[in-house]
């Protein structure tokens, strides 16, 4: 038959070339990859013979085989699911750039992961077929189709497309495979196998060999047993295959709600977080089933967005088996399930984090950011996530809630104190927390992008106003401090600090919005604050990094009254050196701004300024 050659997308090029020469040992993951897309192709024609009951013909009882041939040395798994034609080859196993593809190989150039058994995390799991195979044949006929189609690759570069010969609609995979895998030929490594990663598979899977056949799983839907019937390992299995994961389930919510609706759910909360949480396109990732029938993959209705690292299924007993994609939105009785899947997650954190406060900071470490988008987005659920949200400080490596926070406040102290950065150690290093420090007052460093959203959207708690110490003043005077530290007091500001501060925003002008005395600082010189009501720097930097706005409004410039820099150049100002004294501004603000960490303006005229300073100190 005639066959026409064609090219794989580059990406896909490269992920073969490493998949194929991957020294990794667990290879067997080929076939969990390759069941995973058989029972995804039965589910798919299943929740299609829905709307359409004609598409399964004679054939209704679905089924997955793996069939091993001594004499030809190969292994297939075969389907009686959706199937592709032409162009489904084409596209799914070739040509159509593959987002995973592209992540995959960089995700392991990087050294980030040299586990290429997460392959099917990035939705590119068919190619693990090359890391045990020389060659791949696909065979396969679409449902509803007459033709059939076969896909022949070694893996380097190029794929054969052409006519083929097929009894009816499915899909097999047949695998040559390679000399120094041929213990994927064995009839007990590979019922082995299939039952590691496939017993929760809800599908019947055969094993064939020399015309024998054997099954090898349960083929129960896991979620239907009861509890107590399931062993930790089988959860643990079961997540693996629904989530594409290989790490340890961090915990595991299984349950049945009876009454008015009914629905089973059971969902997983990860140990290691995703590559791509972040991404804009990242979806909701539970799976929906009506009564045991797969319904979809990505059922964005049955959680809310800042639960997106949940995983695992809900299966709903009042939904209608024929319902379609469109109709899950709005649905009531979803909302209701979405309620109580949201309630039964937030209960379990909360237990956690009062039980295992440690293992709960490991979770809080991977997903506290994405949590706290609730915090800004659903007023529903926002008192119960505040409660949950844990955050560094200024008093140490742990992690502290906002209880705890404000069981250790200060005598006179009226708010909760935080300061927003870029990362932990530029926000622990900020000038601006100096005062506090110094008073012992706790200040709550906040370092994820959402912080600046959720703090000022909140306002308070319990009464407690949430002020950054990077704005307005520094209201340090009415609080009572450690007795150890008051003893530090901060000496008087120097003489003719009030002509200072003047001459300071004479020549300054619109640089800044003012030039004030601080209260916040003891050891640095200098530091920038927001004014009272306007927006918080970090904010400002950041939408300006996001072209949001164009330039950063002018902030405030507070100087240290009893530093000697200070102090020296008040004296200057006394004594008529007002010309180096505005050169001195002028640096000041500069060094100031280099300690936000950013980028100054006008490099050459610091240089310069500080080059005449230089050089008058030495003169
Ligand atoms: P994923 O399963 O994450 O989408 P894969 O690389 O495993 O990624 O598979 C790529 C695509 O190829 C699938 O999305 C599916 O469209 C198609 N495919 C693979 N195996 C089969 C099969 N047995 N039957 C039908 N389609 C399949
Ligand atoms: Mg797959």
């Amino acid at each position: 038959m005639k066959m026409e050659k064609l090219g794989f997308q580059a990406e896909v090029s490269r992920l073969l070339d490493i998949v194929a020469h991957s020294l990794y040992s667990d290879r067997a993951v080929f076939l969990r990859e390759l069941i995973s897309n058989a029972s995804d192709a039965c589910d798919k024609l299943r929740y299609l013979s829905l709307t359409e009951p004609g598409v399964l013909g004679d054939d209704p009882e679905f089924k997955v085989t793996v069939t091993l041939d001594q004499a030809k040395k190969t292994l297939t798994v075969s389907d009686n699911g959706i199937g592709m034609n032409r162009e489904d080859l084409i596209s799914h196993l070739g040509t159509i750039a593959r987002s995973g593809s592209a992540q995959f190989v960089q995700a392991l150039e990087e050294g980030k992961s040299k586990d290429v058994s997460l392959i099917g995390q990035f939705g590119v799991g068919f190619y693990a077929a090359f890391m045990v195979a020389d060659k791949v044949t696909v065979v396969s006929r679409k449902a509803g189709e007459t033709l059939s189609w076969q896909w022949i690759s070694d893996g380097k570069g190029e794929f054969e497309i052409g006519e083929a010969e097929r009894a009816g609609r499915g899909t097999d995979v047949i695998l040559h495979i390679k000399k120094d895998a041929e213990e994927f030929l064995e009839k007990a490594r590979v019922n082995t196998i299939i039952t590691k990663y496939s017993d929760h598979i809800a599908l019947p899977i055969k094993l064939i060999e020399g015309g024998k056949e054997e099954k090898v799983n349960q083929a129960a839907a896991l979620w239907t047993r009861s509890k107590s019937d399931i062993t930790e390992e089988q959860y643990r299995d079961f997540y693996r295959h629904v989530a594409h994961a290989f790490d340890e389930p961090w915990g595991t919510l299984h349950f049945k709600a009876e009454g008015k609706i009914e629905y089973t759910g059971l969902l997983f909360i990860p140990t290691v977080k995703p590559f791509d949480l972040f991404h804009p396109d990242r979806k909701q990732s539970l799976k929906l089933y009506v009564k045991r029938v797969f319904i979809t993959d990505h059922c964005e209705e049955l959680l809310p967005l800042w639960l997106r690292f949940v995983k695992g299924l809900m299966d709903s007993e009042d939904l209608p088996l024929n319902i379609s994609r469109e109709m899950l939105q709005h649905n009531p009785v979803l909302t209701k399930i979405r309620q109580g899947a949201v309630k039964r997650v937030l209960d379990y954190l909360k237990k956690r984090a009062e039980n295992e406060p440690d293992a709960y900071a490991a979770f809080w470490n991977d997903f506290g950011a994405v949590l706290k988008e609730g915090i800004y987005e659903d007023a529903e659920h926002k008192d119960a996530l505040i409660k949950l949200a844990r955050f560094r400080s200024t008093s140490g490596d742990s992690l502290v809630s906002l209880a705890d926070y404000i069981g250790r406040m200060k005598e006179g102290q009226t708010a909760i104190y935080y300061l927003t950065g870029d990362s932990l150690e530029a926000a622990a290093r900020s000038p601006q927390l100096e005062g506090y420090r110094a008073k012992g007052v706790e200040v709550l460093l906040l370092t994820d992008p959402v912080d600046e959203f959720w703090v000022p959207a909140v306002g308070e708690y319990e009464g407690k106003t949430f002020r950054s110490v990077t704005r307005g003043g520094a209201d340090l005077d009415s609080i009572k401090g450690d007795a150890k530290a008051e003893e530090k007091k901060p000496e008087p500001a120097a003489a003719g600090i009030d002509n200072l501060v003047a001459l300071m925003k004479l020549t300054l002008k619109d640089a800044v919005k003012d030039v004030r005395v601080s209260q916040r600082l003891t050891d640095s010189a200098v530091c920038l604050v927001a004014d009272e009501g306007d927006m918080d720097m970090r904010l400002a930097r950041l939408l300006q990094q996001h072209k949001r706005i164009d330039t950063l409004m002018p902030r405030v410039l507070e100087i240290n009254g009893s530093h000697p820099v200070v102090a020296a150049l008040a004296k200057a100002v006394s004594s008529g050196k007002g010309e180096a004294v505005a050169d001195a501004s002028w640096l000041l603000l500069d060094q100031a701004r280099i300690q936000e960490g950013e980028v100054l303006n006008d490099p050459t005229a610091f240089a310069k300024r500080l080059g005449e300073v230089l050089s008058r100190a030495f003169a």
